[in-house]
């Protein structure tokens, strides 16, 4: 299908989901692009705003018999180009299948269509005694986004990624085949698990039309702590021993020095580290502990305090409740940051913790021997963490994101620890997975897509 057969498009989309959830023609710039820093925008021939899962399903149908691609897209705030459009594709945004259907406080379940967002479930919760744990910062993401890149953020050393706390799916494969999986209990052992196979597709199998969610009890009190380090090598230590020594912070995140400085500076928080300290930071650990009751809290907290110190900690400081919240949202906030300061690709490489240091002190050797300059942020309780990298010379600049991939796997990690392939790291992947676990994946979505139409282009 091309440009040229849009009135007919217009016509067919709309007498699917209605003219008032089509568009043709002029397509807002939003939907031309997601968060990833590298790609450029593409008009999409259309959007359509689907707001059942008969809709989900007569889109499917048209776009095989018309062999058009179409782009799941649920809040568009991906960083690796999953909800990008494709030339000649359609856009099916989630956005309007946005009901909380509903929150069940016996089975600690919610049951949400895809486009419901973090922040609107998180609103929703506010008075059970329930949360959902999956935090990837930015809370304007969906649901739907967060199934399909298996988010992760800065509570999954607690709590764990997106797949281990979504219970069950409902879902349409690119064939046209309507199927649930899963339910509201927490163990299975009846034949392959397609919740799982689901969960961090990327949209290329099949689009989800609802999602069951396992809830988990919200804290009563909690603190936030900022240690200082002069070395990078006793972060990685700390960070063992704080687990070690039977500790599980609910968020564990380093910070380049100049990494913390920039984003307090750009939330305008002061965080009472003084001159002297800064100066002789390298980085910073950031350690939120949490608790059902105030002795246990005053108990991890001290003992936190003796591990960082033990570790060579420099300075530690308990912050107080307006810096705790200025510290978490000026961190949410960090890809901002680091965009506005003019970022060109941010790689999300995890490896075993035990490598942590090696891939620090590789990966700054890999971008100064390139003359890139690094920033590191991250999940570092779970060997996640973000590099932004810039370097203004496209070619240049994934040269040196693939050198640091490739360090990333030698020492037993992967490319991407939760953003996802989608567009943006499809070459890395073609290029550095295991041949017989790509021939798999092609398998796999042949079935699930035969013809391709679902997210063409993307992860495989
Ligand atoms: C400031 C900021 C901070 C971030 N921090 C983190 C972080 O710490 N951890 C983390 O994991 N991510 C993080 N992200 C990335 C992003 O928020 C997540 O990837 C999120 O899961 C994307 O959700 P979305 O609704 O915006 O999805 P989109 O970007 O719209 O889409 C993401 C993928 O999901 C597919 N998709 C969407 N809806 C469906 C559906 N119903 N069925 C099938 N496929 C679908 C799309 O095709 C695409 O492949 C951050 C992003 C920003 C901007």
């Amino acid at each position: 299908m091309t440009s040229s057969t849009r009135p007919s498009l217009k016509r067919d989309l709309s007498s699917i989901v209605g003219g008032d959830h089509t568009l043709v023609g002029t397509i807002p710039e939003a939907y031309t692009h997601d968060e990833a820093l590298e790609l450029d925008p593409v008009e999409p021939m259309a959007v359509v705003f689907p707001t059942s899962r008969d809709h989900v399903g007569e889109l499917i149908k048209y776009a095989n018999a018309n062999l058009l691609p179409l782009v799941p897209r649920g809040s568009g705030t991906g960083l690796s180009g999953g909800a990008r459009p494709v030339d000649n594709g359609v856009v099916c945004s989630f956005e309007k299948m946005n009901r909380i259907l509903a929150i069940d406080t016996i089975d600690q379940t919610a049951m949400v269509e895809p486009g419901v967002t973090l922040d609107q479930l998180e609103q929703a919760l506010t008075d059970t005694p329930y949360f959902y744990p999956v935090y990837p910062g930015e809370m304007s993401a969906s649901l739907g986004g967060n199934v399909a890149t298996n988010a992760g953020g800065m509570r999954a050393m607690k709590y764990g990624v997106t797949r281990h706390n979504v219970l069950g799916l409902e879902f349409i494969t690119g064939s046209g085949v309507r199927s649930r999986s899963g339910g509201a209990y927490v163990k299975t052992s009846s034949g392959y698990d397609l919740t799982q196979l689901i969960v961090g597709s990327e949209g290329t199998l099949a689009l989800v039309t609802r999602v069951l969610l396992r809830l988990s009890p919200r804290a009563h009190y909690r603190t936030l702590v900022l240690a200082s380090f002069g070395k990078f090598e006793d972060i990685a230590v700390a960070v063992d021993s704080i687990s070690r020594r039977g500790l599980l912070p609910s968020i564990l995140e380093y910070m380049e020095a100049s990494g913390l400085r920039a984003m307090a500076e750009h939330a305008g928080i002061n965080l009472g580290v003084t001159a002297e300290v800064s100066s002789s930071t390298a980085a910073y650990l950031m350690v939120e502990l949490e608790a059902m009751n105030y002795d246990d809290l005053e108990w991890q907290t001290n003992l936190l305090v003796e591990v960082l110190t033990g570790h060579n900690s420099t300075e530690q400081y308990v912050l107080d409740e307006t810096q705790r919240r200025g510290l978490i949202s000026a961190r949410e906030s960090a890809f901002w940051t680091v965009k506005k300061l003019g970022a060109n690709v941010i790689l999300d490489t995890v490896v075993p913790r035990s490598k942590l240091t090696e891939l620090f002190k590789g990966a700054a050797a890999c971008a100064r021997e390139r003359n890139a300059v690094l920033v590191g942020t991250g999940h570092v309780g779970d060997g996640n963490v973000h590099l932004s990298l810039f370097q203004s010379d496209p070619i240049e600049c994934h040269a040196t994101a693939n050198a640091i991939i490739e360090l990333a796997q030698e020492l037993g990690g992967t490319i991407s620890g939760e953003h996802g392939i989608g567009l943006a790291k499809r070459s890395y992947l073609l290029e550095h997975e295991d041949p017989a676990r790509l021939s798999l994946m092609n398998s796999i979505k042949s079935i699930f897509d035969p013809l391709n139409v679902l997210n063409p282009g993307k992860l495989l």
